[in-house]
Parts: structure tokens; sequence; C-alpha cells
């Protein structure tokens, strides 16, 4: 079969690997759709501490079981699945606490284990045992549910930052995640949204697709959005996108009781912002993280995406077969595309 397996920084060679068999536990499925994204090509350039080399690169999973391993029960070959990214280890403090986004044994799909960007993969036991396999539901397509890994994400961080009816919701950051936040805050009743990006040809393109009520896009962003809102500010406002200056401008977009989410991580050499603490504390601003999904979250997400309430099918702009998997990672790094998805 083929895989495209990392090597080291600027070398992801797709090769020929024998097909895995699935072990006690374990499932195996072959992969109809794996999504590419900002990971992908943060990888590919740098490479992650927790990535030992060559390891088959890919999160965004959708697939169809090809083989159940000896004493997994509840699967059966044919069935139709979504592939948790994220893998809490179910045990620790965290976890037992329900807070599995946060679990400090947390392993991943293509850095710990072997990932989806492969003819076949293998779902480790650890996957199965915190419920990480959902089945997909008719009238989902594979490459959409590929996007459920991405959406959950996008619902821990709503969640987080507790968007609701009536708020006026700032996304900074237009790529695939900004368009996934605008769609669910709408659906979870917000006022409403905007969109900001520095990129004006990236922001178009998403504009064009999710209709914020304004895209927004200049120097002067911060201006712009408390004259959008009549100088409140906004209820939310999320960062998607790895900018210390995005982070910056967002505290002081908020609105008063404002809940600001640095949904992106920053560069790890560069982490440090400036904060007026005052702004926080008078205004009583709340300053959420994000990081990643639980199981539960990848439920929910693909629900979010059968009943309608989150459209993402016309968020995948190409699709891409395998052996092109590095031009689909260049698409993503030039900002040039929504979702790039590839089908093995
Ligand atoms: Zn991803
Ligand atoms: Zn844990």
């Amino acid at each position: 079969m083929k895989v495209a397996r990392f090597y080291a920084p600027g070398d992801i060679r797709v090769e020929e690997a024998p097909e895995p068999v699935a072990g006690p536990g374990e499932i195996k499925i072959g992969v109809r759709n794996c999504s590419t994204c900002g990971t992908d090509v943060k990888i590919s350039r740098h490479g992650h501490h927790h990535i030992r080399p060559p390891r088959v690169m890919g999160h965004e999973i959708a697939g169809e079981v090809a083989e159940v391993g000896e004493g997994v029960s509840g699967w059966v070959a044919g069935e139709r699945v979504q592939v948790i990214a994220a893998i809490p280890c179910g045990n620790c403090q965290e976890c037992l606490r329900g807070r599995m986004t946060v679990c400090p044994n947390q392993e991943s799909m293509g850095y710990h284990y072997d990932g989806g960007f492969a003819d076949y993969m293998i779902i480790p036991a650890k996957v199965l045992a915190v419920d990480g396999v959902n089945r997909i539901p008719d009238g989902v397509g594979f490459a959409e549910a590929s996007v459920a890994e991405p959406l959950a994400c996008v619902l821990n961080g709503q969640e987080l930052a507790r968007v609701g009816e009536g708020d006026d919701v700032v996304i900074m950051g237009s790529g695939p995640i900004g368009c996934l936040h605008v769609r669910l805050a709408r659906s979870r009743g917000a006022g409403r949204v905007f969109l900001v990006d520095i990129n004006a040809e990236r922001l178009e393109m998403a504009a064009a697709l999710v209709a914020p009520d304004a895209a927004v896009h200049g120097q002067d962003v911060v201006e712009q959005v408390l004259k959008l809102t009549e100088d409140r500010g906004a209820d939310v406002v999320i960062t998607a996108a790895a900018s210390g200056a995005a982070q910056e401008q967002a505290l002081r977009m908020a609105a008063r009781q404002g809940r600001i989410s640095f949904f992106g991580g920053l560069p790890k050499d560069n982490p440090i912002i400036g904060c007026d603490s005052n702004l926080v504390h008078y205004r009583e601003l709340t300053i959420v993280g994000a990081n990643g999904s639980s199981p539960a979250h990848n439920a929910r997400a693909l629900g979010l995406i059968a009943d309608g309430s989150v459209p993402v099918s016309d968020l995948i702009t190409h699709r891409l077969p395998l052996a092109e998997v590095l031009e689909g990672i260049d698409i993503v790094s030039r900002g040039e595309a929504i979702k790039v998805t590839i089908e093995p």
C-alpha cells in the first residue's frame, strides 16, 4: 500500500509500505478521506517533538472498517467511521474530571501512531478505549466526516468562550478553522459574526463561502470592529491565527465582560504578548485557551454536520489523491484553499 511518511523537516516521502494487520484490541480501516490543515504544514516544516520518524502523517481521518482485531466487539467490516486525533489517557486526574482536552498524557494520531495519509491504517486500542471511533451517519460523506475533527476543536473553543445567543462574535483568521468558527457561532445563535484577516484574498474567498456580517481587513481592525459594534466591542473574540499581534488586538476589541479565545497557539520561539492587565480587570474580560478536542466533542461535531447545523461540504475546496499529498500541504501553506482533503 501507499503511505506518506514524515522523515525529517522538509523530507516527507510517499512510498510503499506493507499493509498493517489489526492486532488484539485494534481495528484496521481503509482510509477514504484524511484532510489536511495548518498542523500538517507545521510538521512538514519543523517536525514535532512527539514524532519519532519515520511516521505516517494525517490526523483528520474517515474510513471504512476493514478488519477487526481479536477481542474487539461492536464493530464489523464495512462500517463507515470517523476517528479522533487527540487521544486522552482516560485515567488521569483531568480525564476523571471530564477534562479530556487537557489530559497531560495525551497522545495523537499521526504523532505517536501512524496516521491517515495511507491506504490502510490501524486504530490503536487506546482510541477504542476512550470511545474515539464514531459511526458516520447516513447522508454524511467521508470527506465531510473527516472535517468533524477540526470542527470538534472549534466546538471546544466556543464552549470555553461561551459563544451564545445574541453575542457579537469576531473571528480573526479566515482559514478553514476561521470558517468553521463562523458557521458554528451562527448555529449557536450568535448575533453578528465578523471575520477578520490580514490576507485580503483569503478573506474574500472565505467570506464568499461563510457570509460573515462584515469582512474586516486593514491596519485598523480594532477601530473597525468598534465601529461595527457601536463602540461596545465584541462579546467574543476568537483568534484563529498563530499571531501575537492578533491576540493583542483581540484584547482591545472585546466588549465589557467579553470573552477572548486564544484558539490558535503561537510559535514556540515567540509566545509572549503585551496585555494591558487593567483592561482585563476593569472590563471583566475572560481569556480562555483551547487545546484540541475530546472524543465527545468529535461525536457531537459529527452530529452537527449530519443535522445540517454546520455544513462543511462546501468548505472542501480541493480533493487530491495520496500521491499528491505534498502538493496538498503546499496549497494549505499558500493559503489558496479552504479545506484540502486527501483521498487514498
Ligand atoms: Zn488538523
Ligand atoms: Zn488523562
